[in-house]
């Protein structure tokens, strides 16, 4: 068997047409854009990649966008006041803070303090609950955009066994949610499960968000599964890219060479294509669906931030 391949681009893409179609209609109507405040801490160069990309999809569909770039000295209160005046503004509708923020500020009194109405990324308490409660809320960008997904490939949901293995706050939790309020059969997986393996194999739909690279094998699989892989780890070595890719390594190498990195998700590609019926390939899967969904977000909390003001 060789998986199908569930490609990310045309859906994020569509997601992005809706959102700015809608967008058009609200400055129509209502003569103001909404509006995302992207918050980013210190020199990581993955979050300036990160907040670029979000930036730049708030142009591609019209949402205005701030970027408040602060020093890496920047201290906890100092960021707190940020928050402060974003909450207080009446343009602002939502704000994001990149993660990880650097040692030494208190990562979630930063979340904490940020606007529930304003909280774009889901990761407030408030939102995190009402998720768990099955009440409607903000939810976490990669698991809202898996199930976009998996409803557009007409993957099945309700009733299938799912197994999620990962449990963190920005997506194992929360997509473990999502699937159990879909009518999913959900196990979650951890670094302390024993045989993982023997856990994974029973999943029609196996979700796996670990940050390992190409951990999850063909053991690990149900034949004829689909998998969805979260996992984004660069990989350096060309030994290593011709071990996951076997014989498609070609182009990977070609890339490698370039770029000096290669993209692997936490599934091992190769194996993974052997014994899966669908699989979402990294790059061009989870990832771009992702801002799409971020984009989504913002333009929910303008929606309704006007709504309960009208
Ligand atoms: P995280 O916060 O580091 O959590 C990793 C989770 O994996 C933890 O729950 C950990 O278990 C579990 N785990 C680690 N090693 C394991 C093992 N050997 N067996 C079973 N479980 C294991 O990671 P994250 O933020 O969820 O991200 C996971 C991956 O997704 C990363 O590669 C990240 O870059 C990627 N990601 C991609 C997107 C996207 O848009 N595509 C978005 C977010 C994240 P414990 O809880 O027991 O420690």
């Amino acid at each position: 068997m060789v998986a199908e391949s569930l490609k990310a681009g045309p859906l994020a893409e569509r997601i992005k047409q809706e959102v700015k179609s809608e967008v058009e209609g609200m400055v129509r109507a209502q003569g103001a854009r909404p509006c995302l405040a992207a918050v980013r801490v210190g020199d990581d160069p993955a979050s300036a990649v990160y907040v670029g990309n979000k930036i730049k999809a708030c142009e591609e569909v019209g949402i205005r966008s701030e970027h408040h770039a602060l020093p890496e000295t920047s201290t906890t209160a100092e960021l707190l006041d940020l928050i402060s005046t974003l909450n207080s503004r009446e343009d602002v509708d939502g704000i994001l803070t990149q993660l990880p923020l650097p040692n030494g500020i208190e990562e979630r009194a930063i979340i904490e303090a940020i606007d529930p109405a304003k909280d774009v990324d889901g990761f407030h308490p408030v939102n995190v609950g009402n998720l768990a409660l099955g009440r409607s809320a903000f939810v976490p960008c990669t698991p809202a955009g898996i199930i976009e997904l998996l409803v557009h490939n007409d993957v099945e949901i309700r009733g299938a066994r799912a197994c999620v293995v990962g449990r963190s706050q920005i997506v194992g939790r929360p997509m473990a949610q999502l699937l159990l309020q879909r009518d999913a059969t959900v196990t979650i997986c951890h670094s302390r499960t024993r045989d993982l393996a023997s856990v994974t194999r029973e999943a029609d739909l196996l979700i796996v968000a670990i940050g390992r690279t190409g951990m999850i094998g063909g053991e690990h699989i149900k034949p004829g599964a689909t998998v969805i892989d979260v996992g984004m780890n660069k990989v350096t070595d060309p030994d290593q890219v011709r071990e996951l890719f076997g014989q498609a390594a070609g182009k990977r190498l070609e890339v490698l060479s370039k770029r000096g990195y290669t993209l692997v998700g936490d599934v091992h590609p190769a194996a993974a294509a052997e014994v899966a019926g669908r699989l979402t390939p990294v790059p061009g899967g989870v990832g771009l669906l992702t801002v799409a969904m971020l984009m989504k977000n913002t333009l929910l909390a303008a929606r309704l931030r006007r709504k309960s003001k009208s």
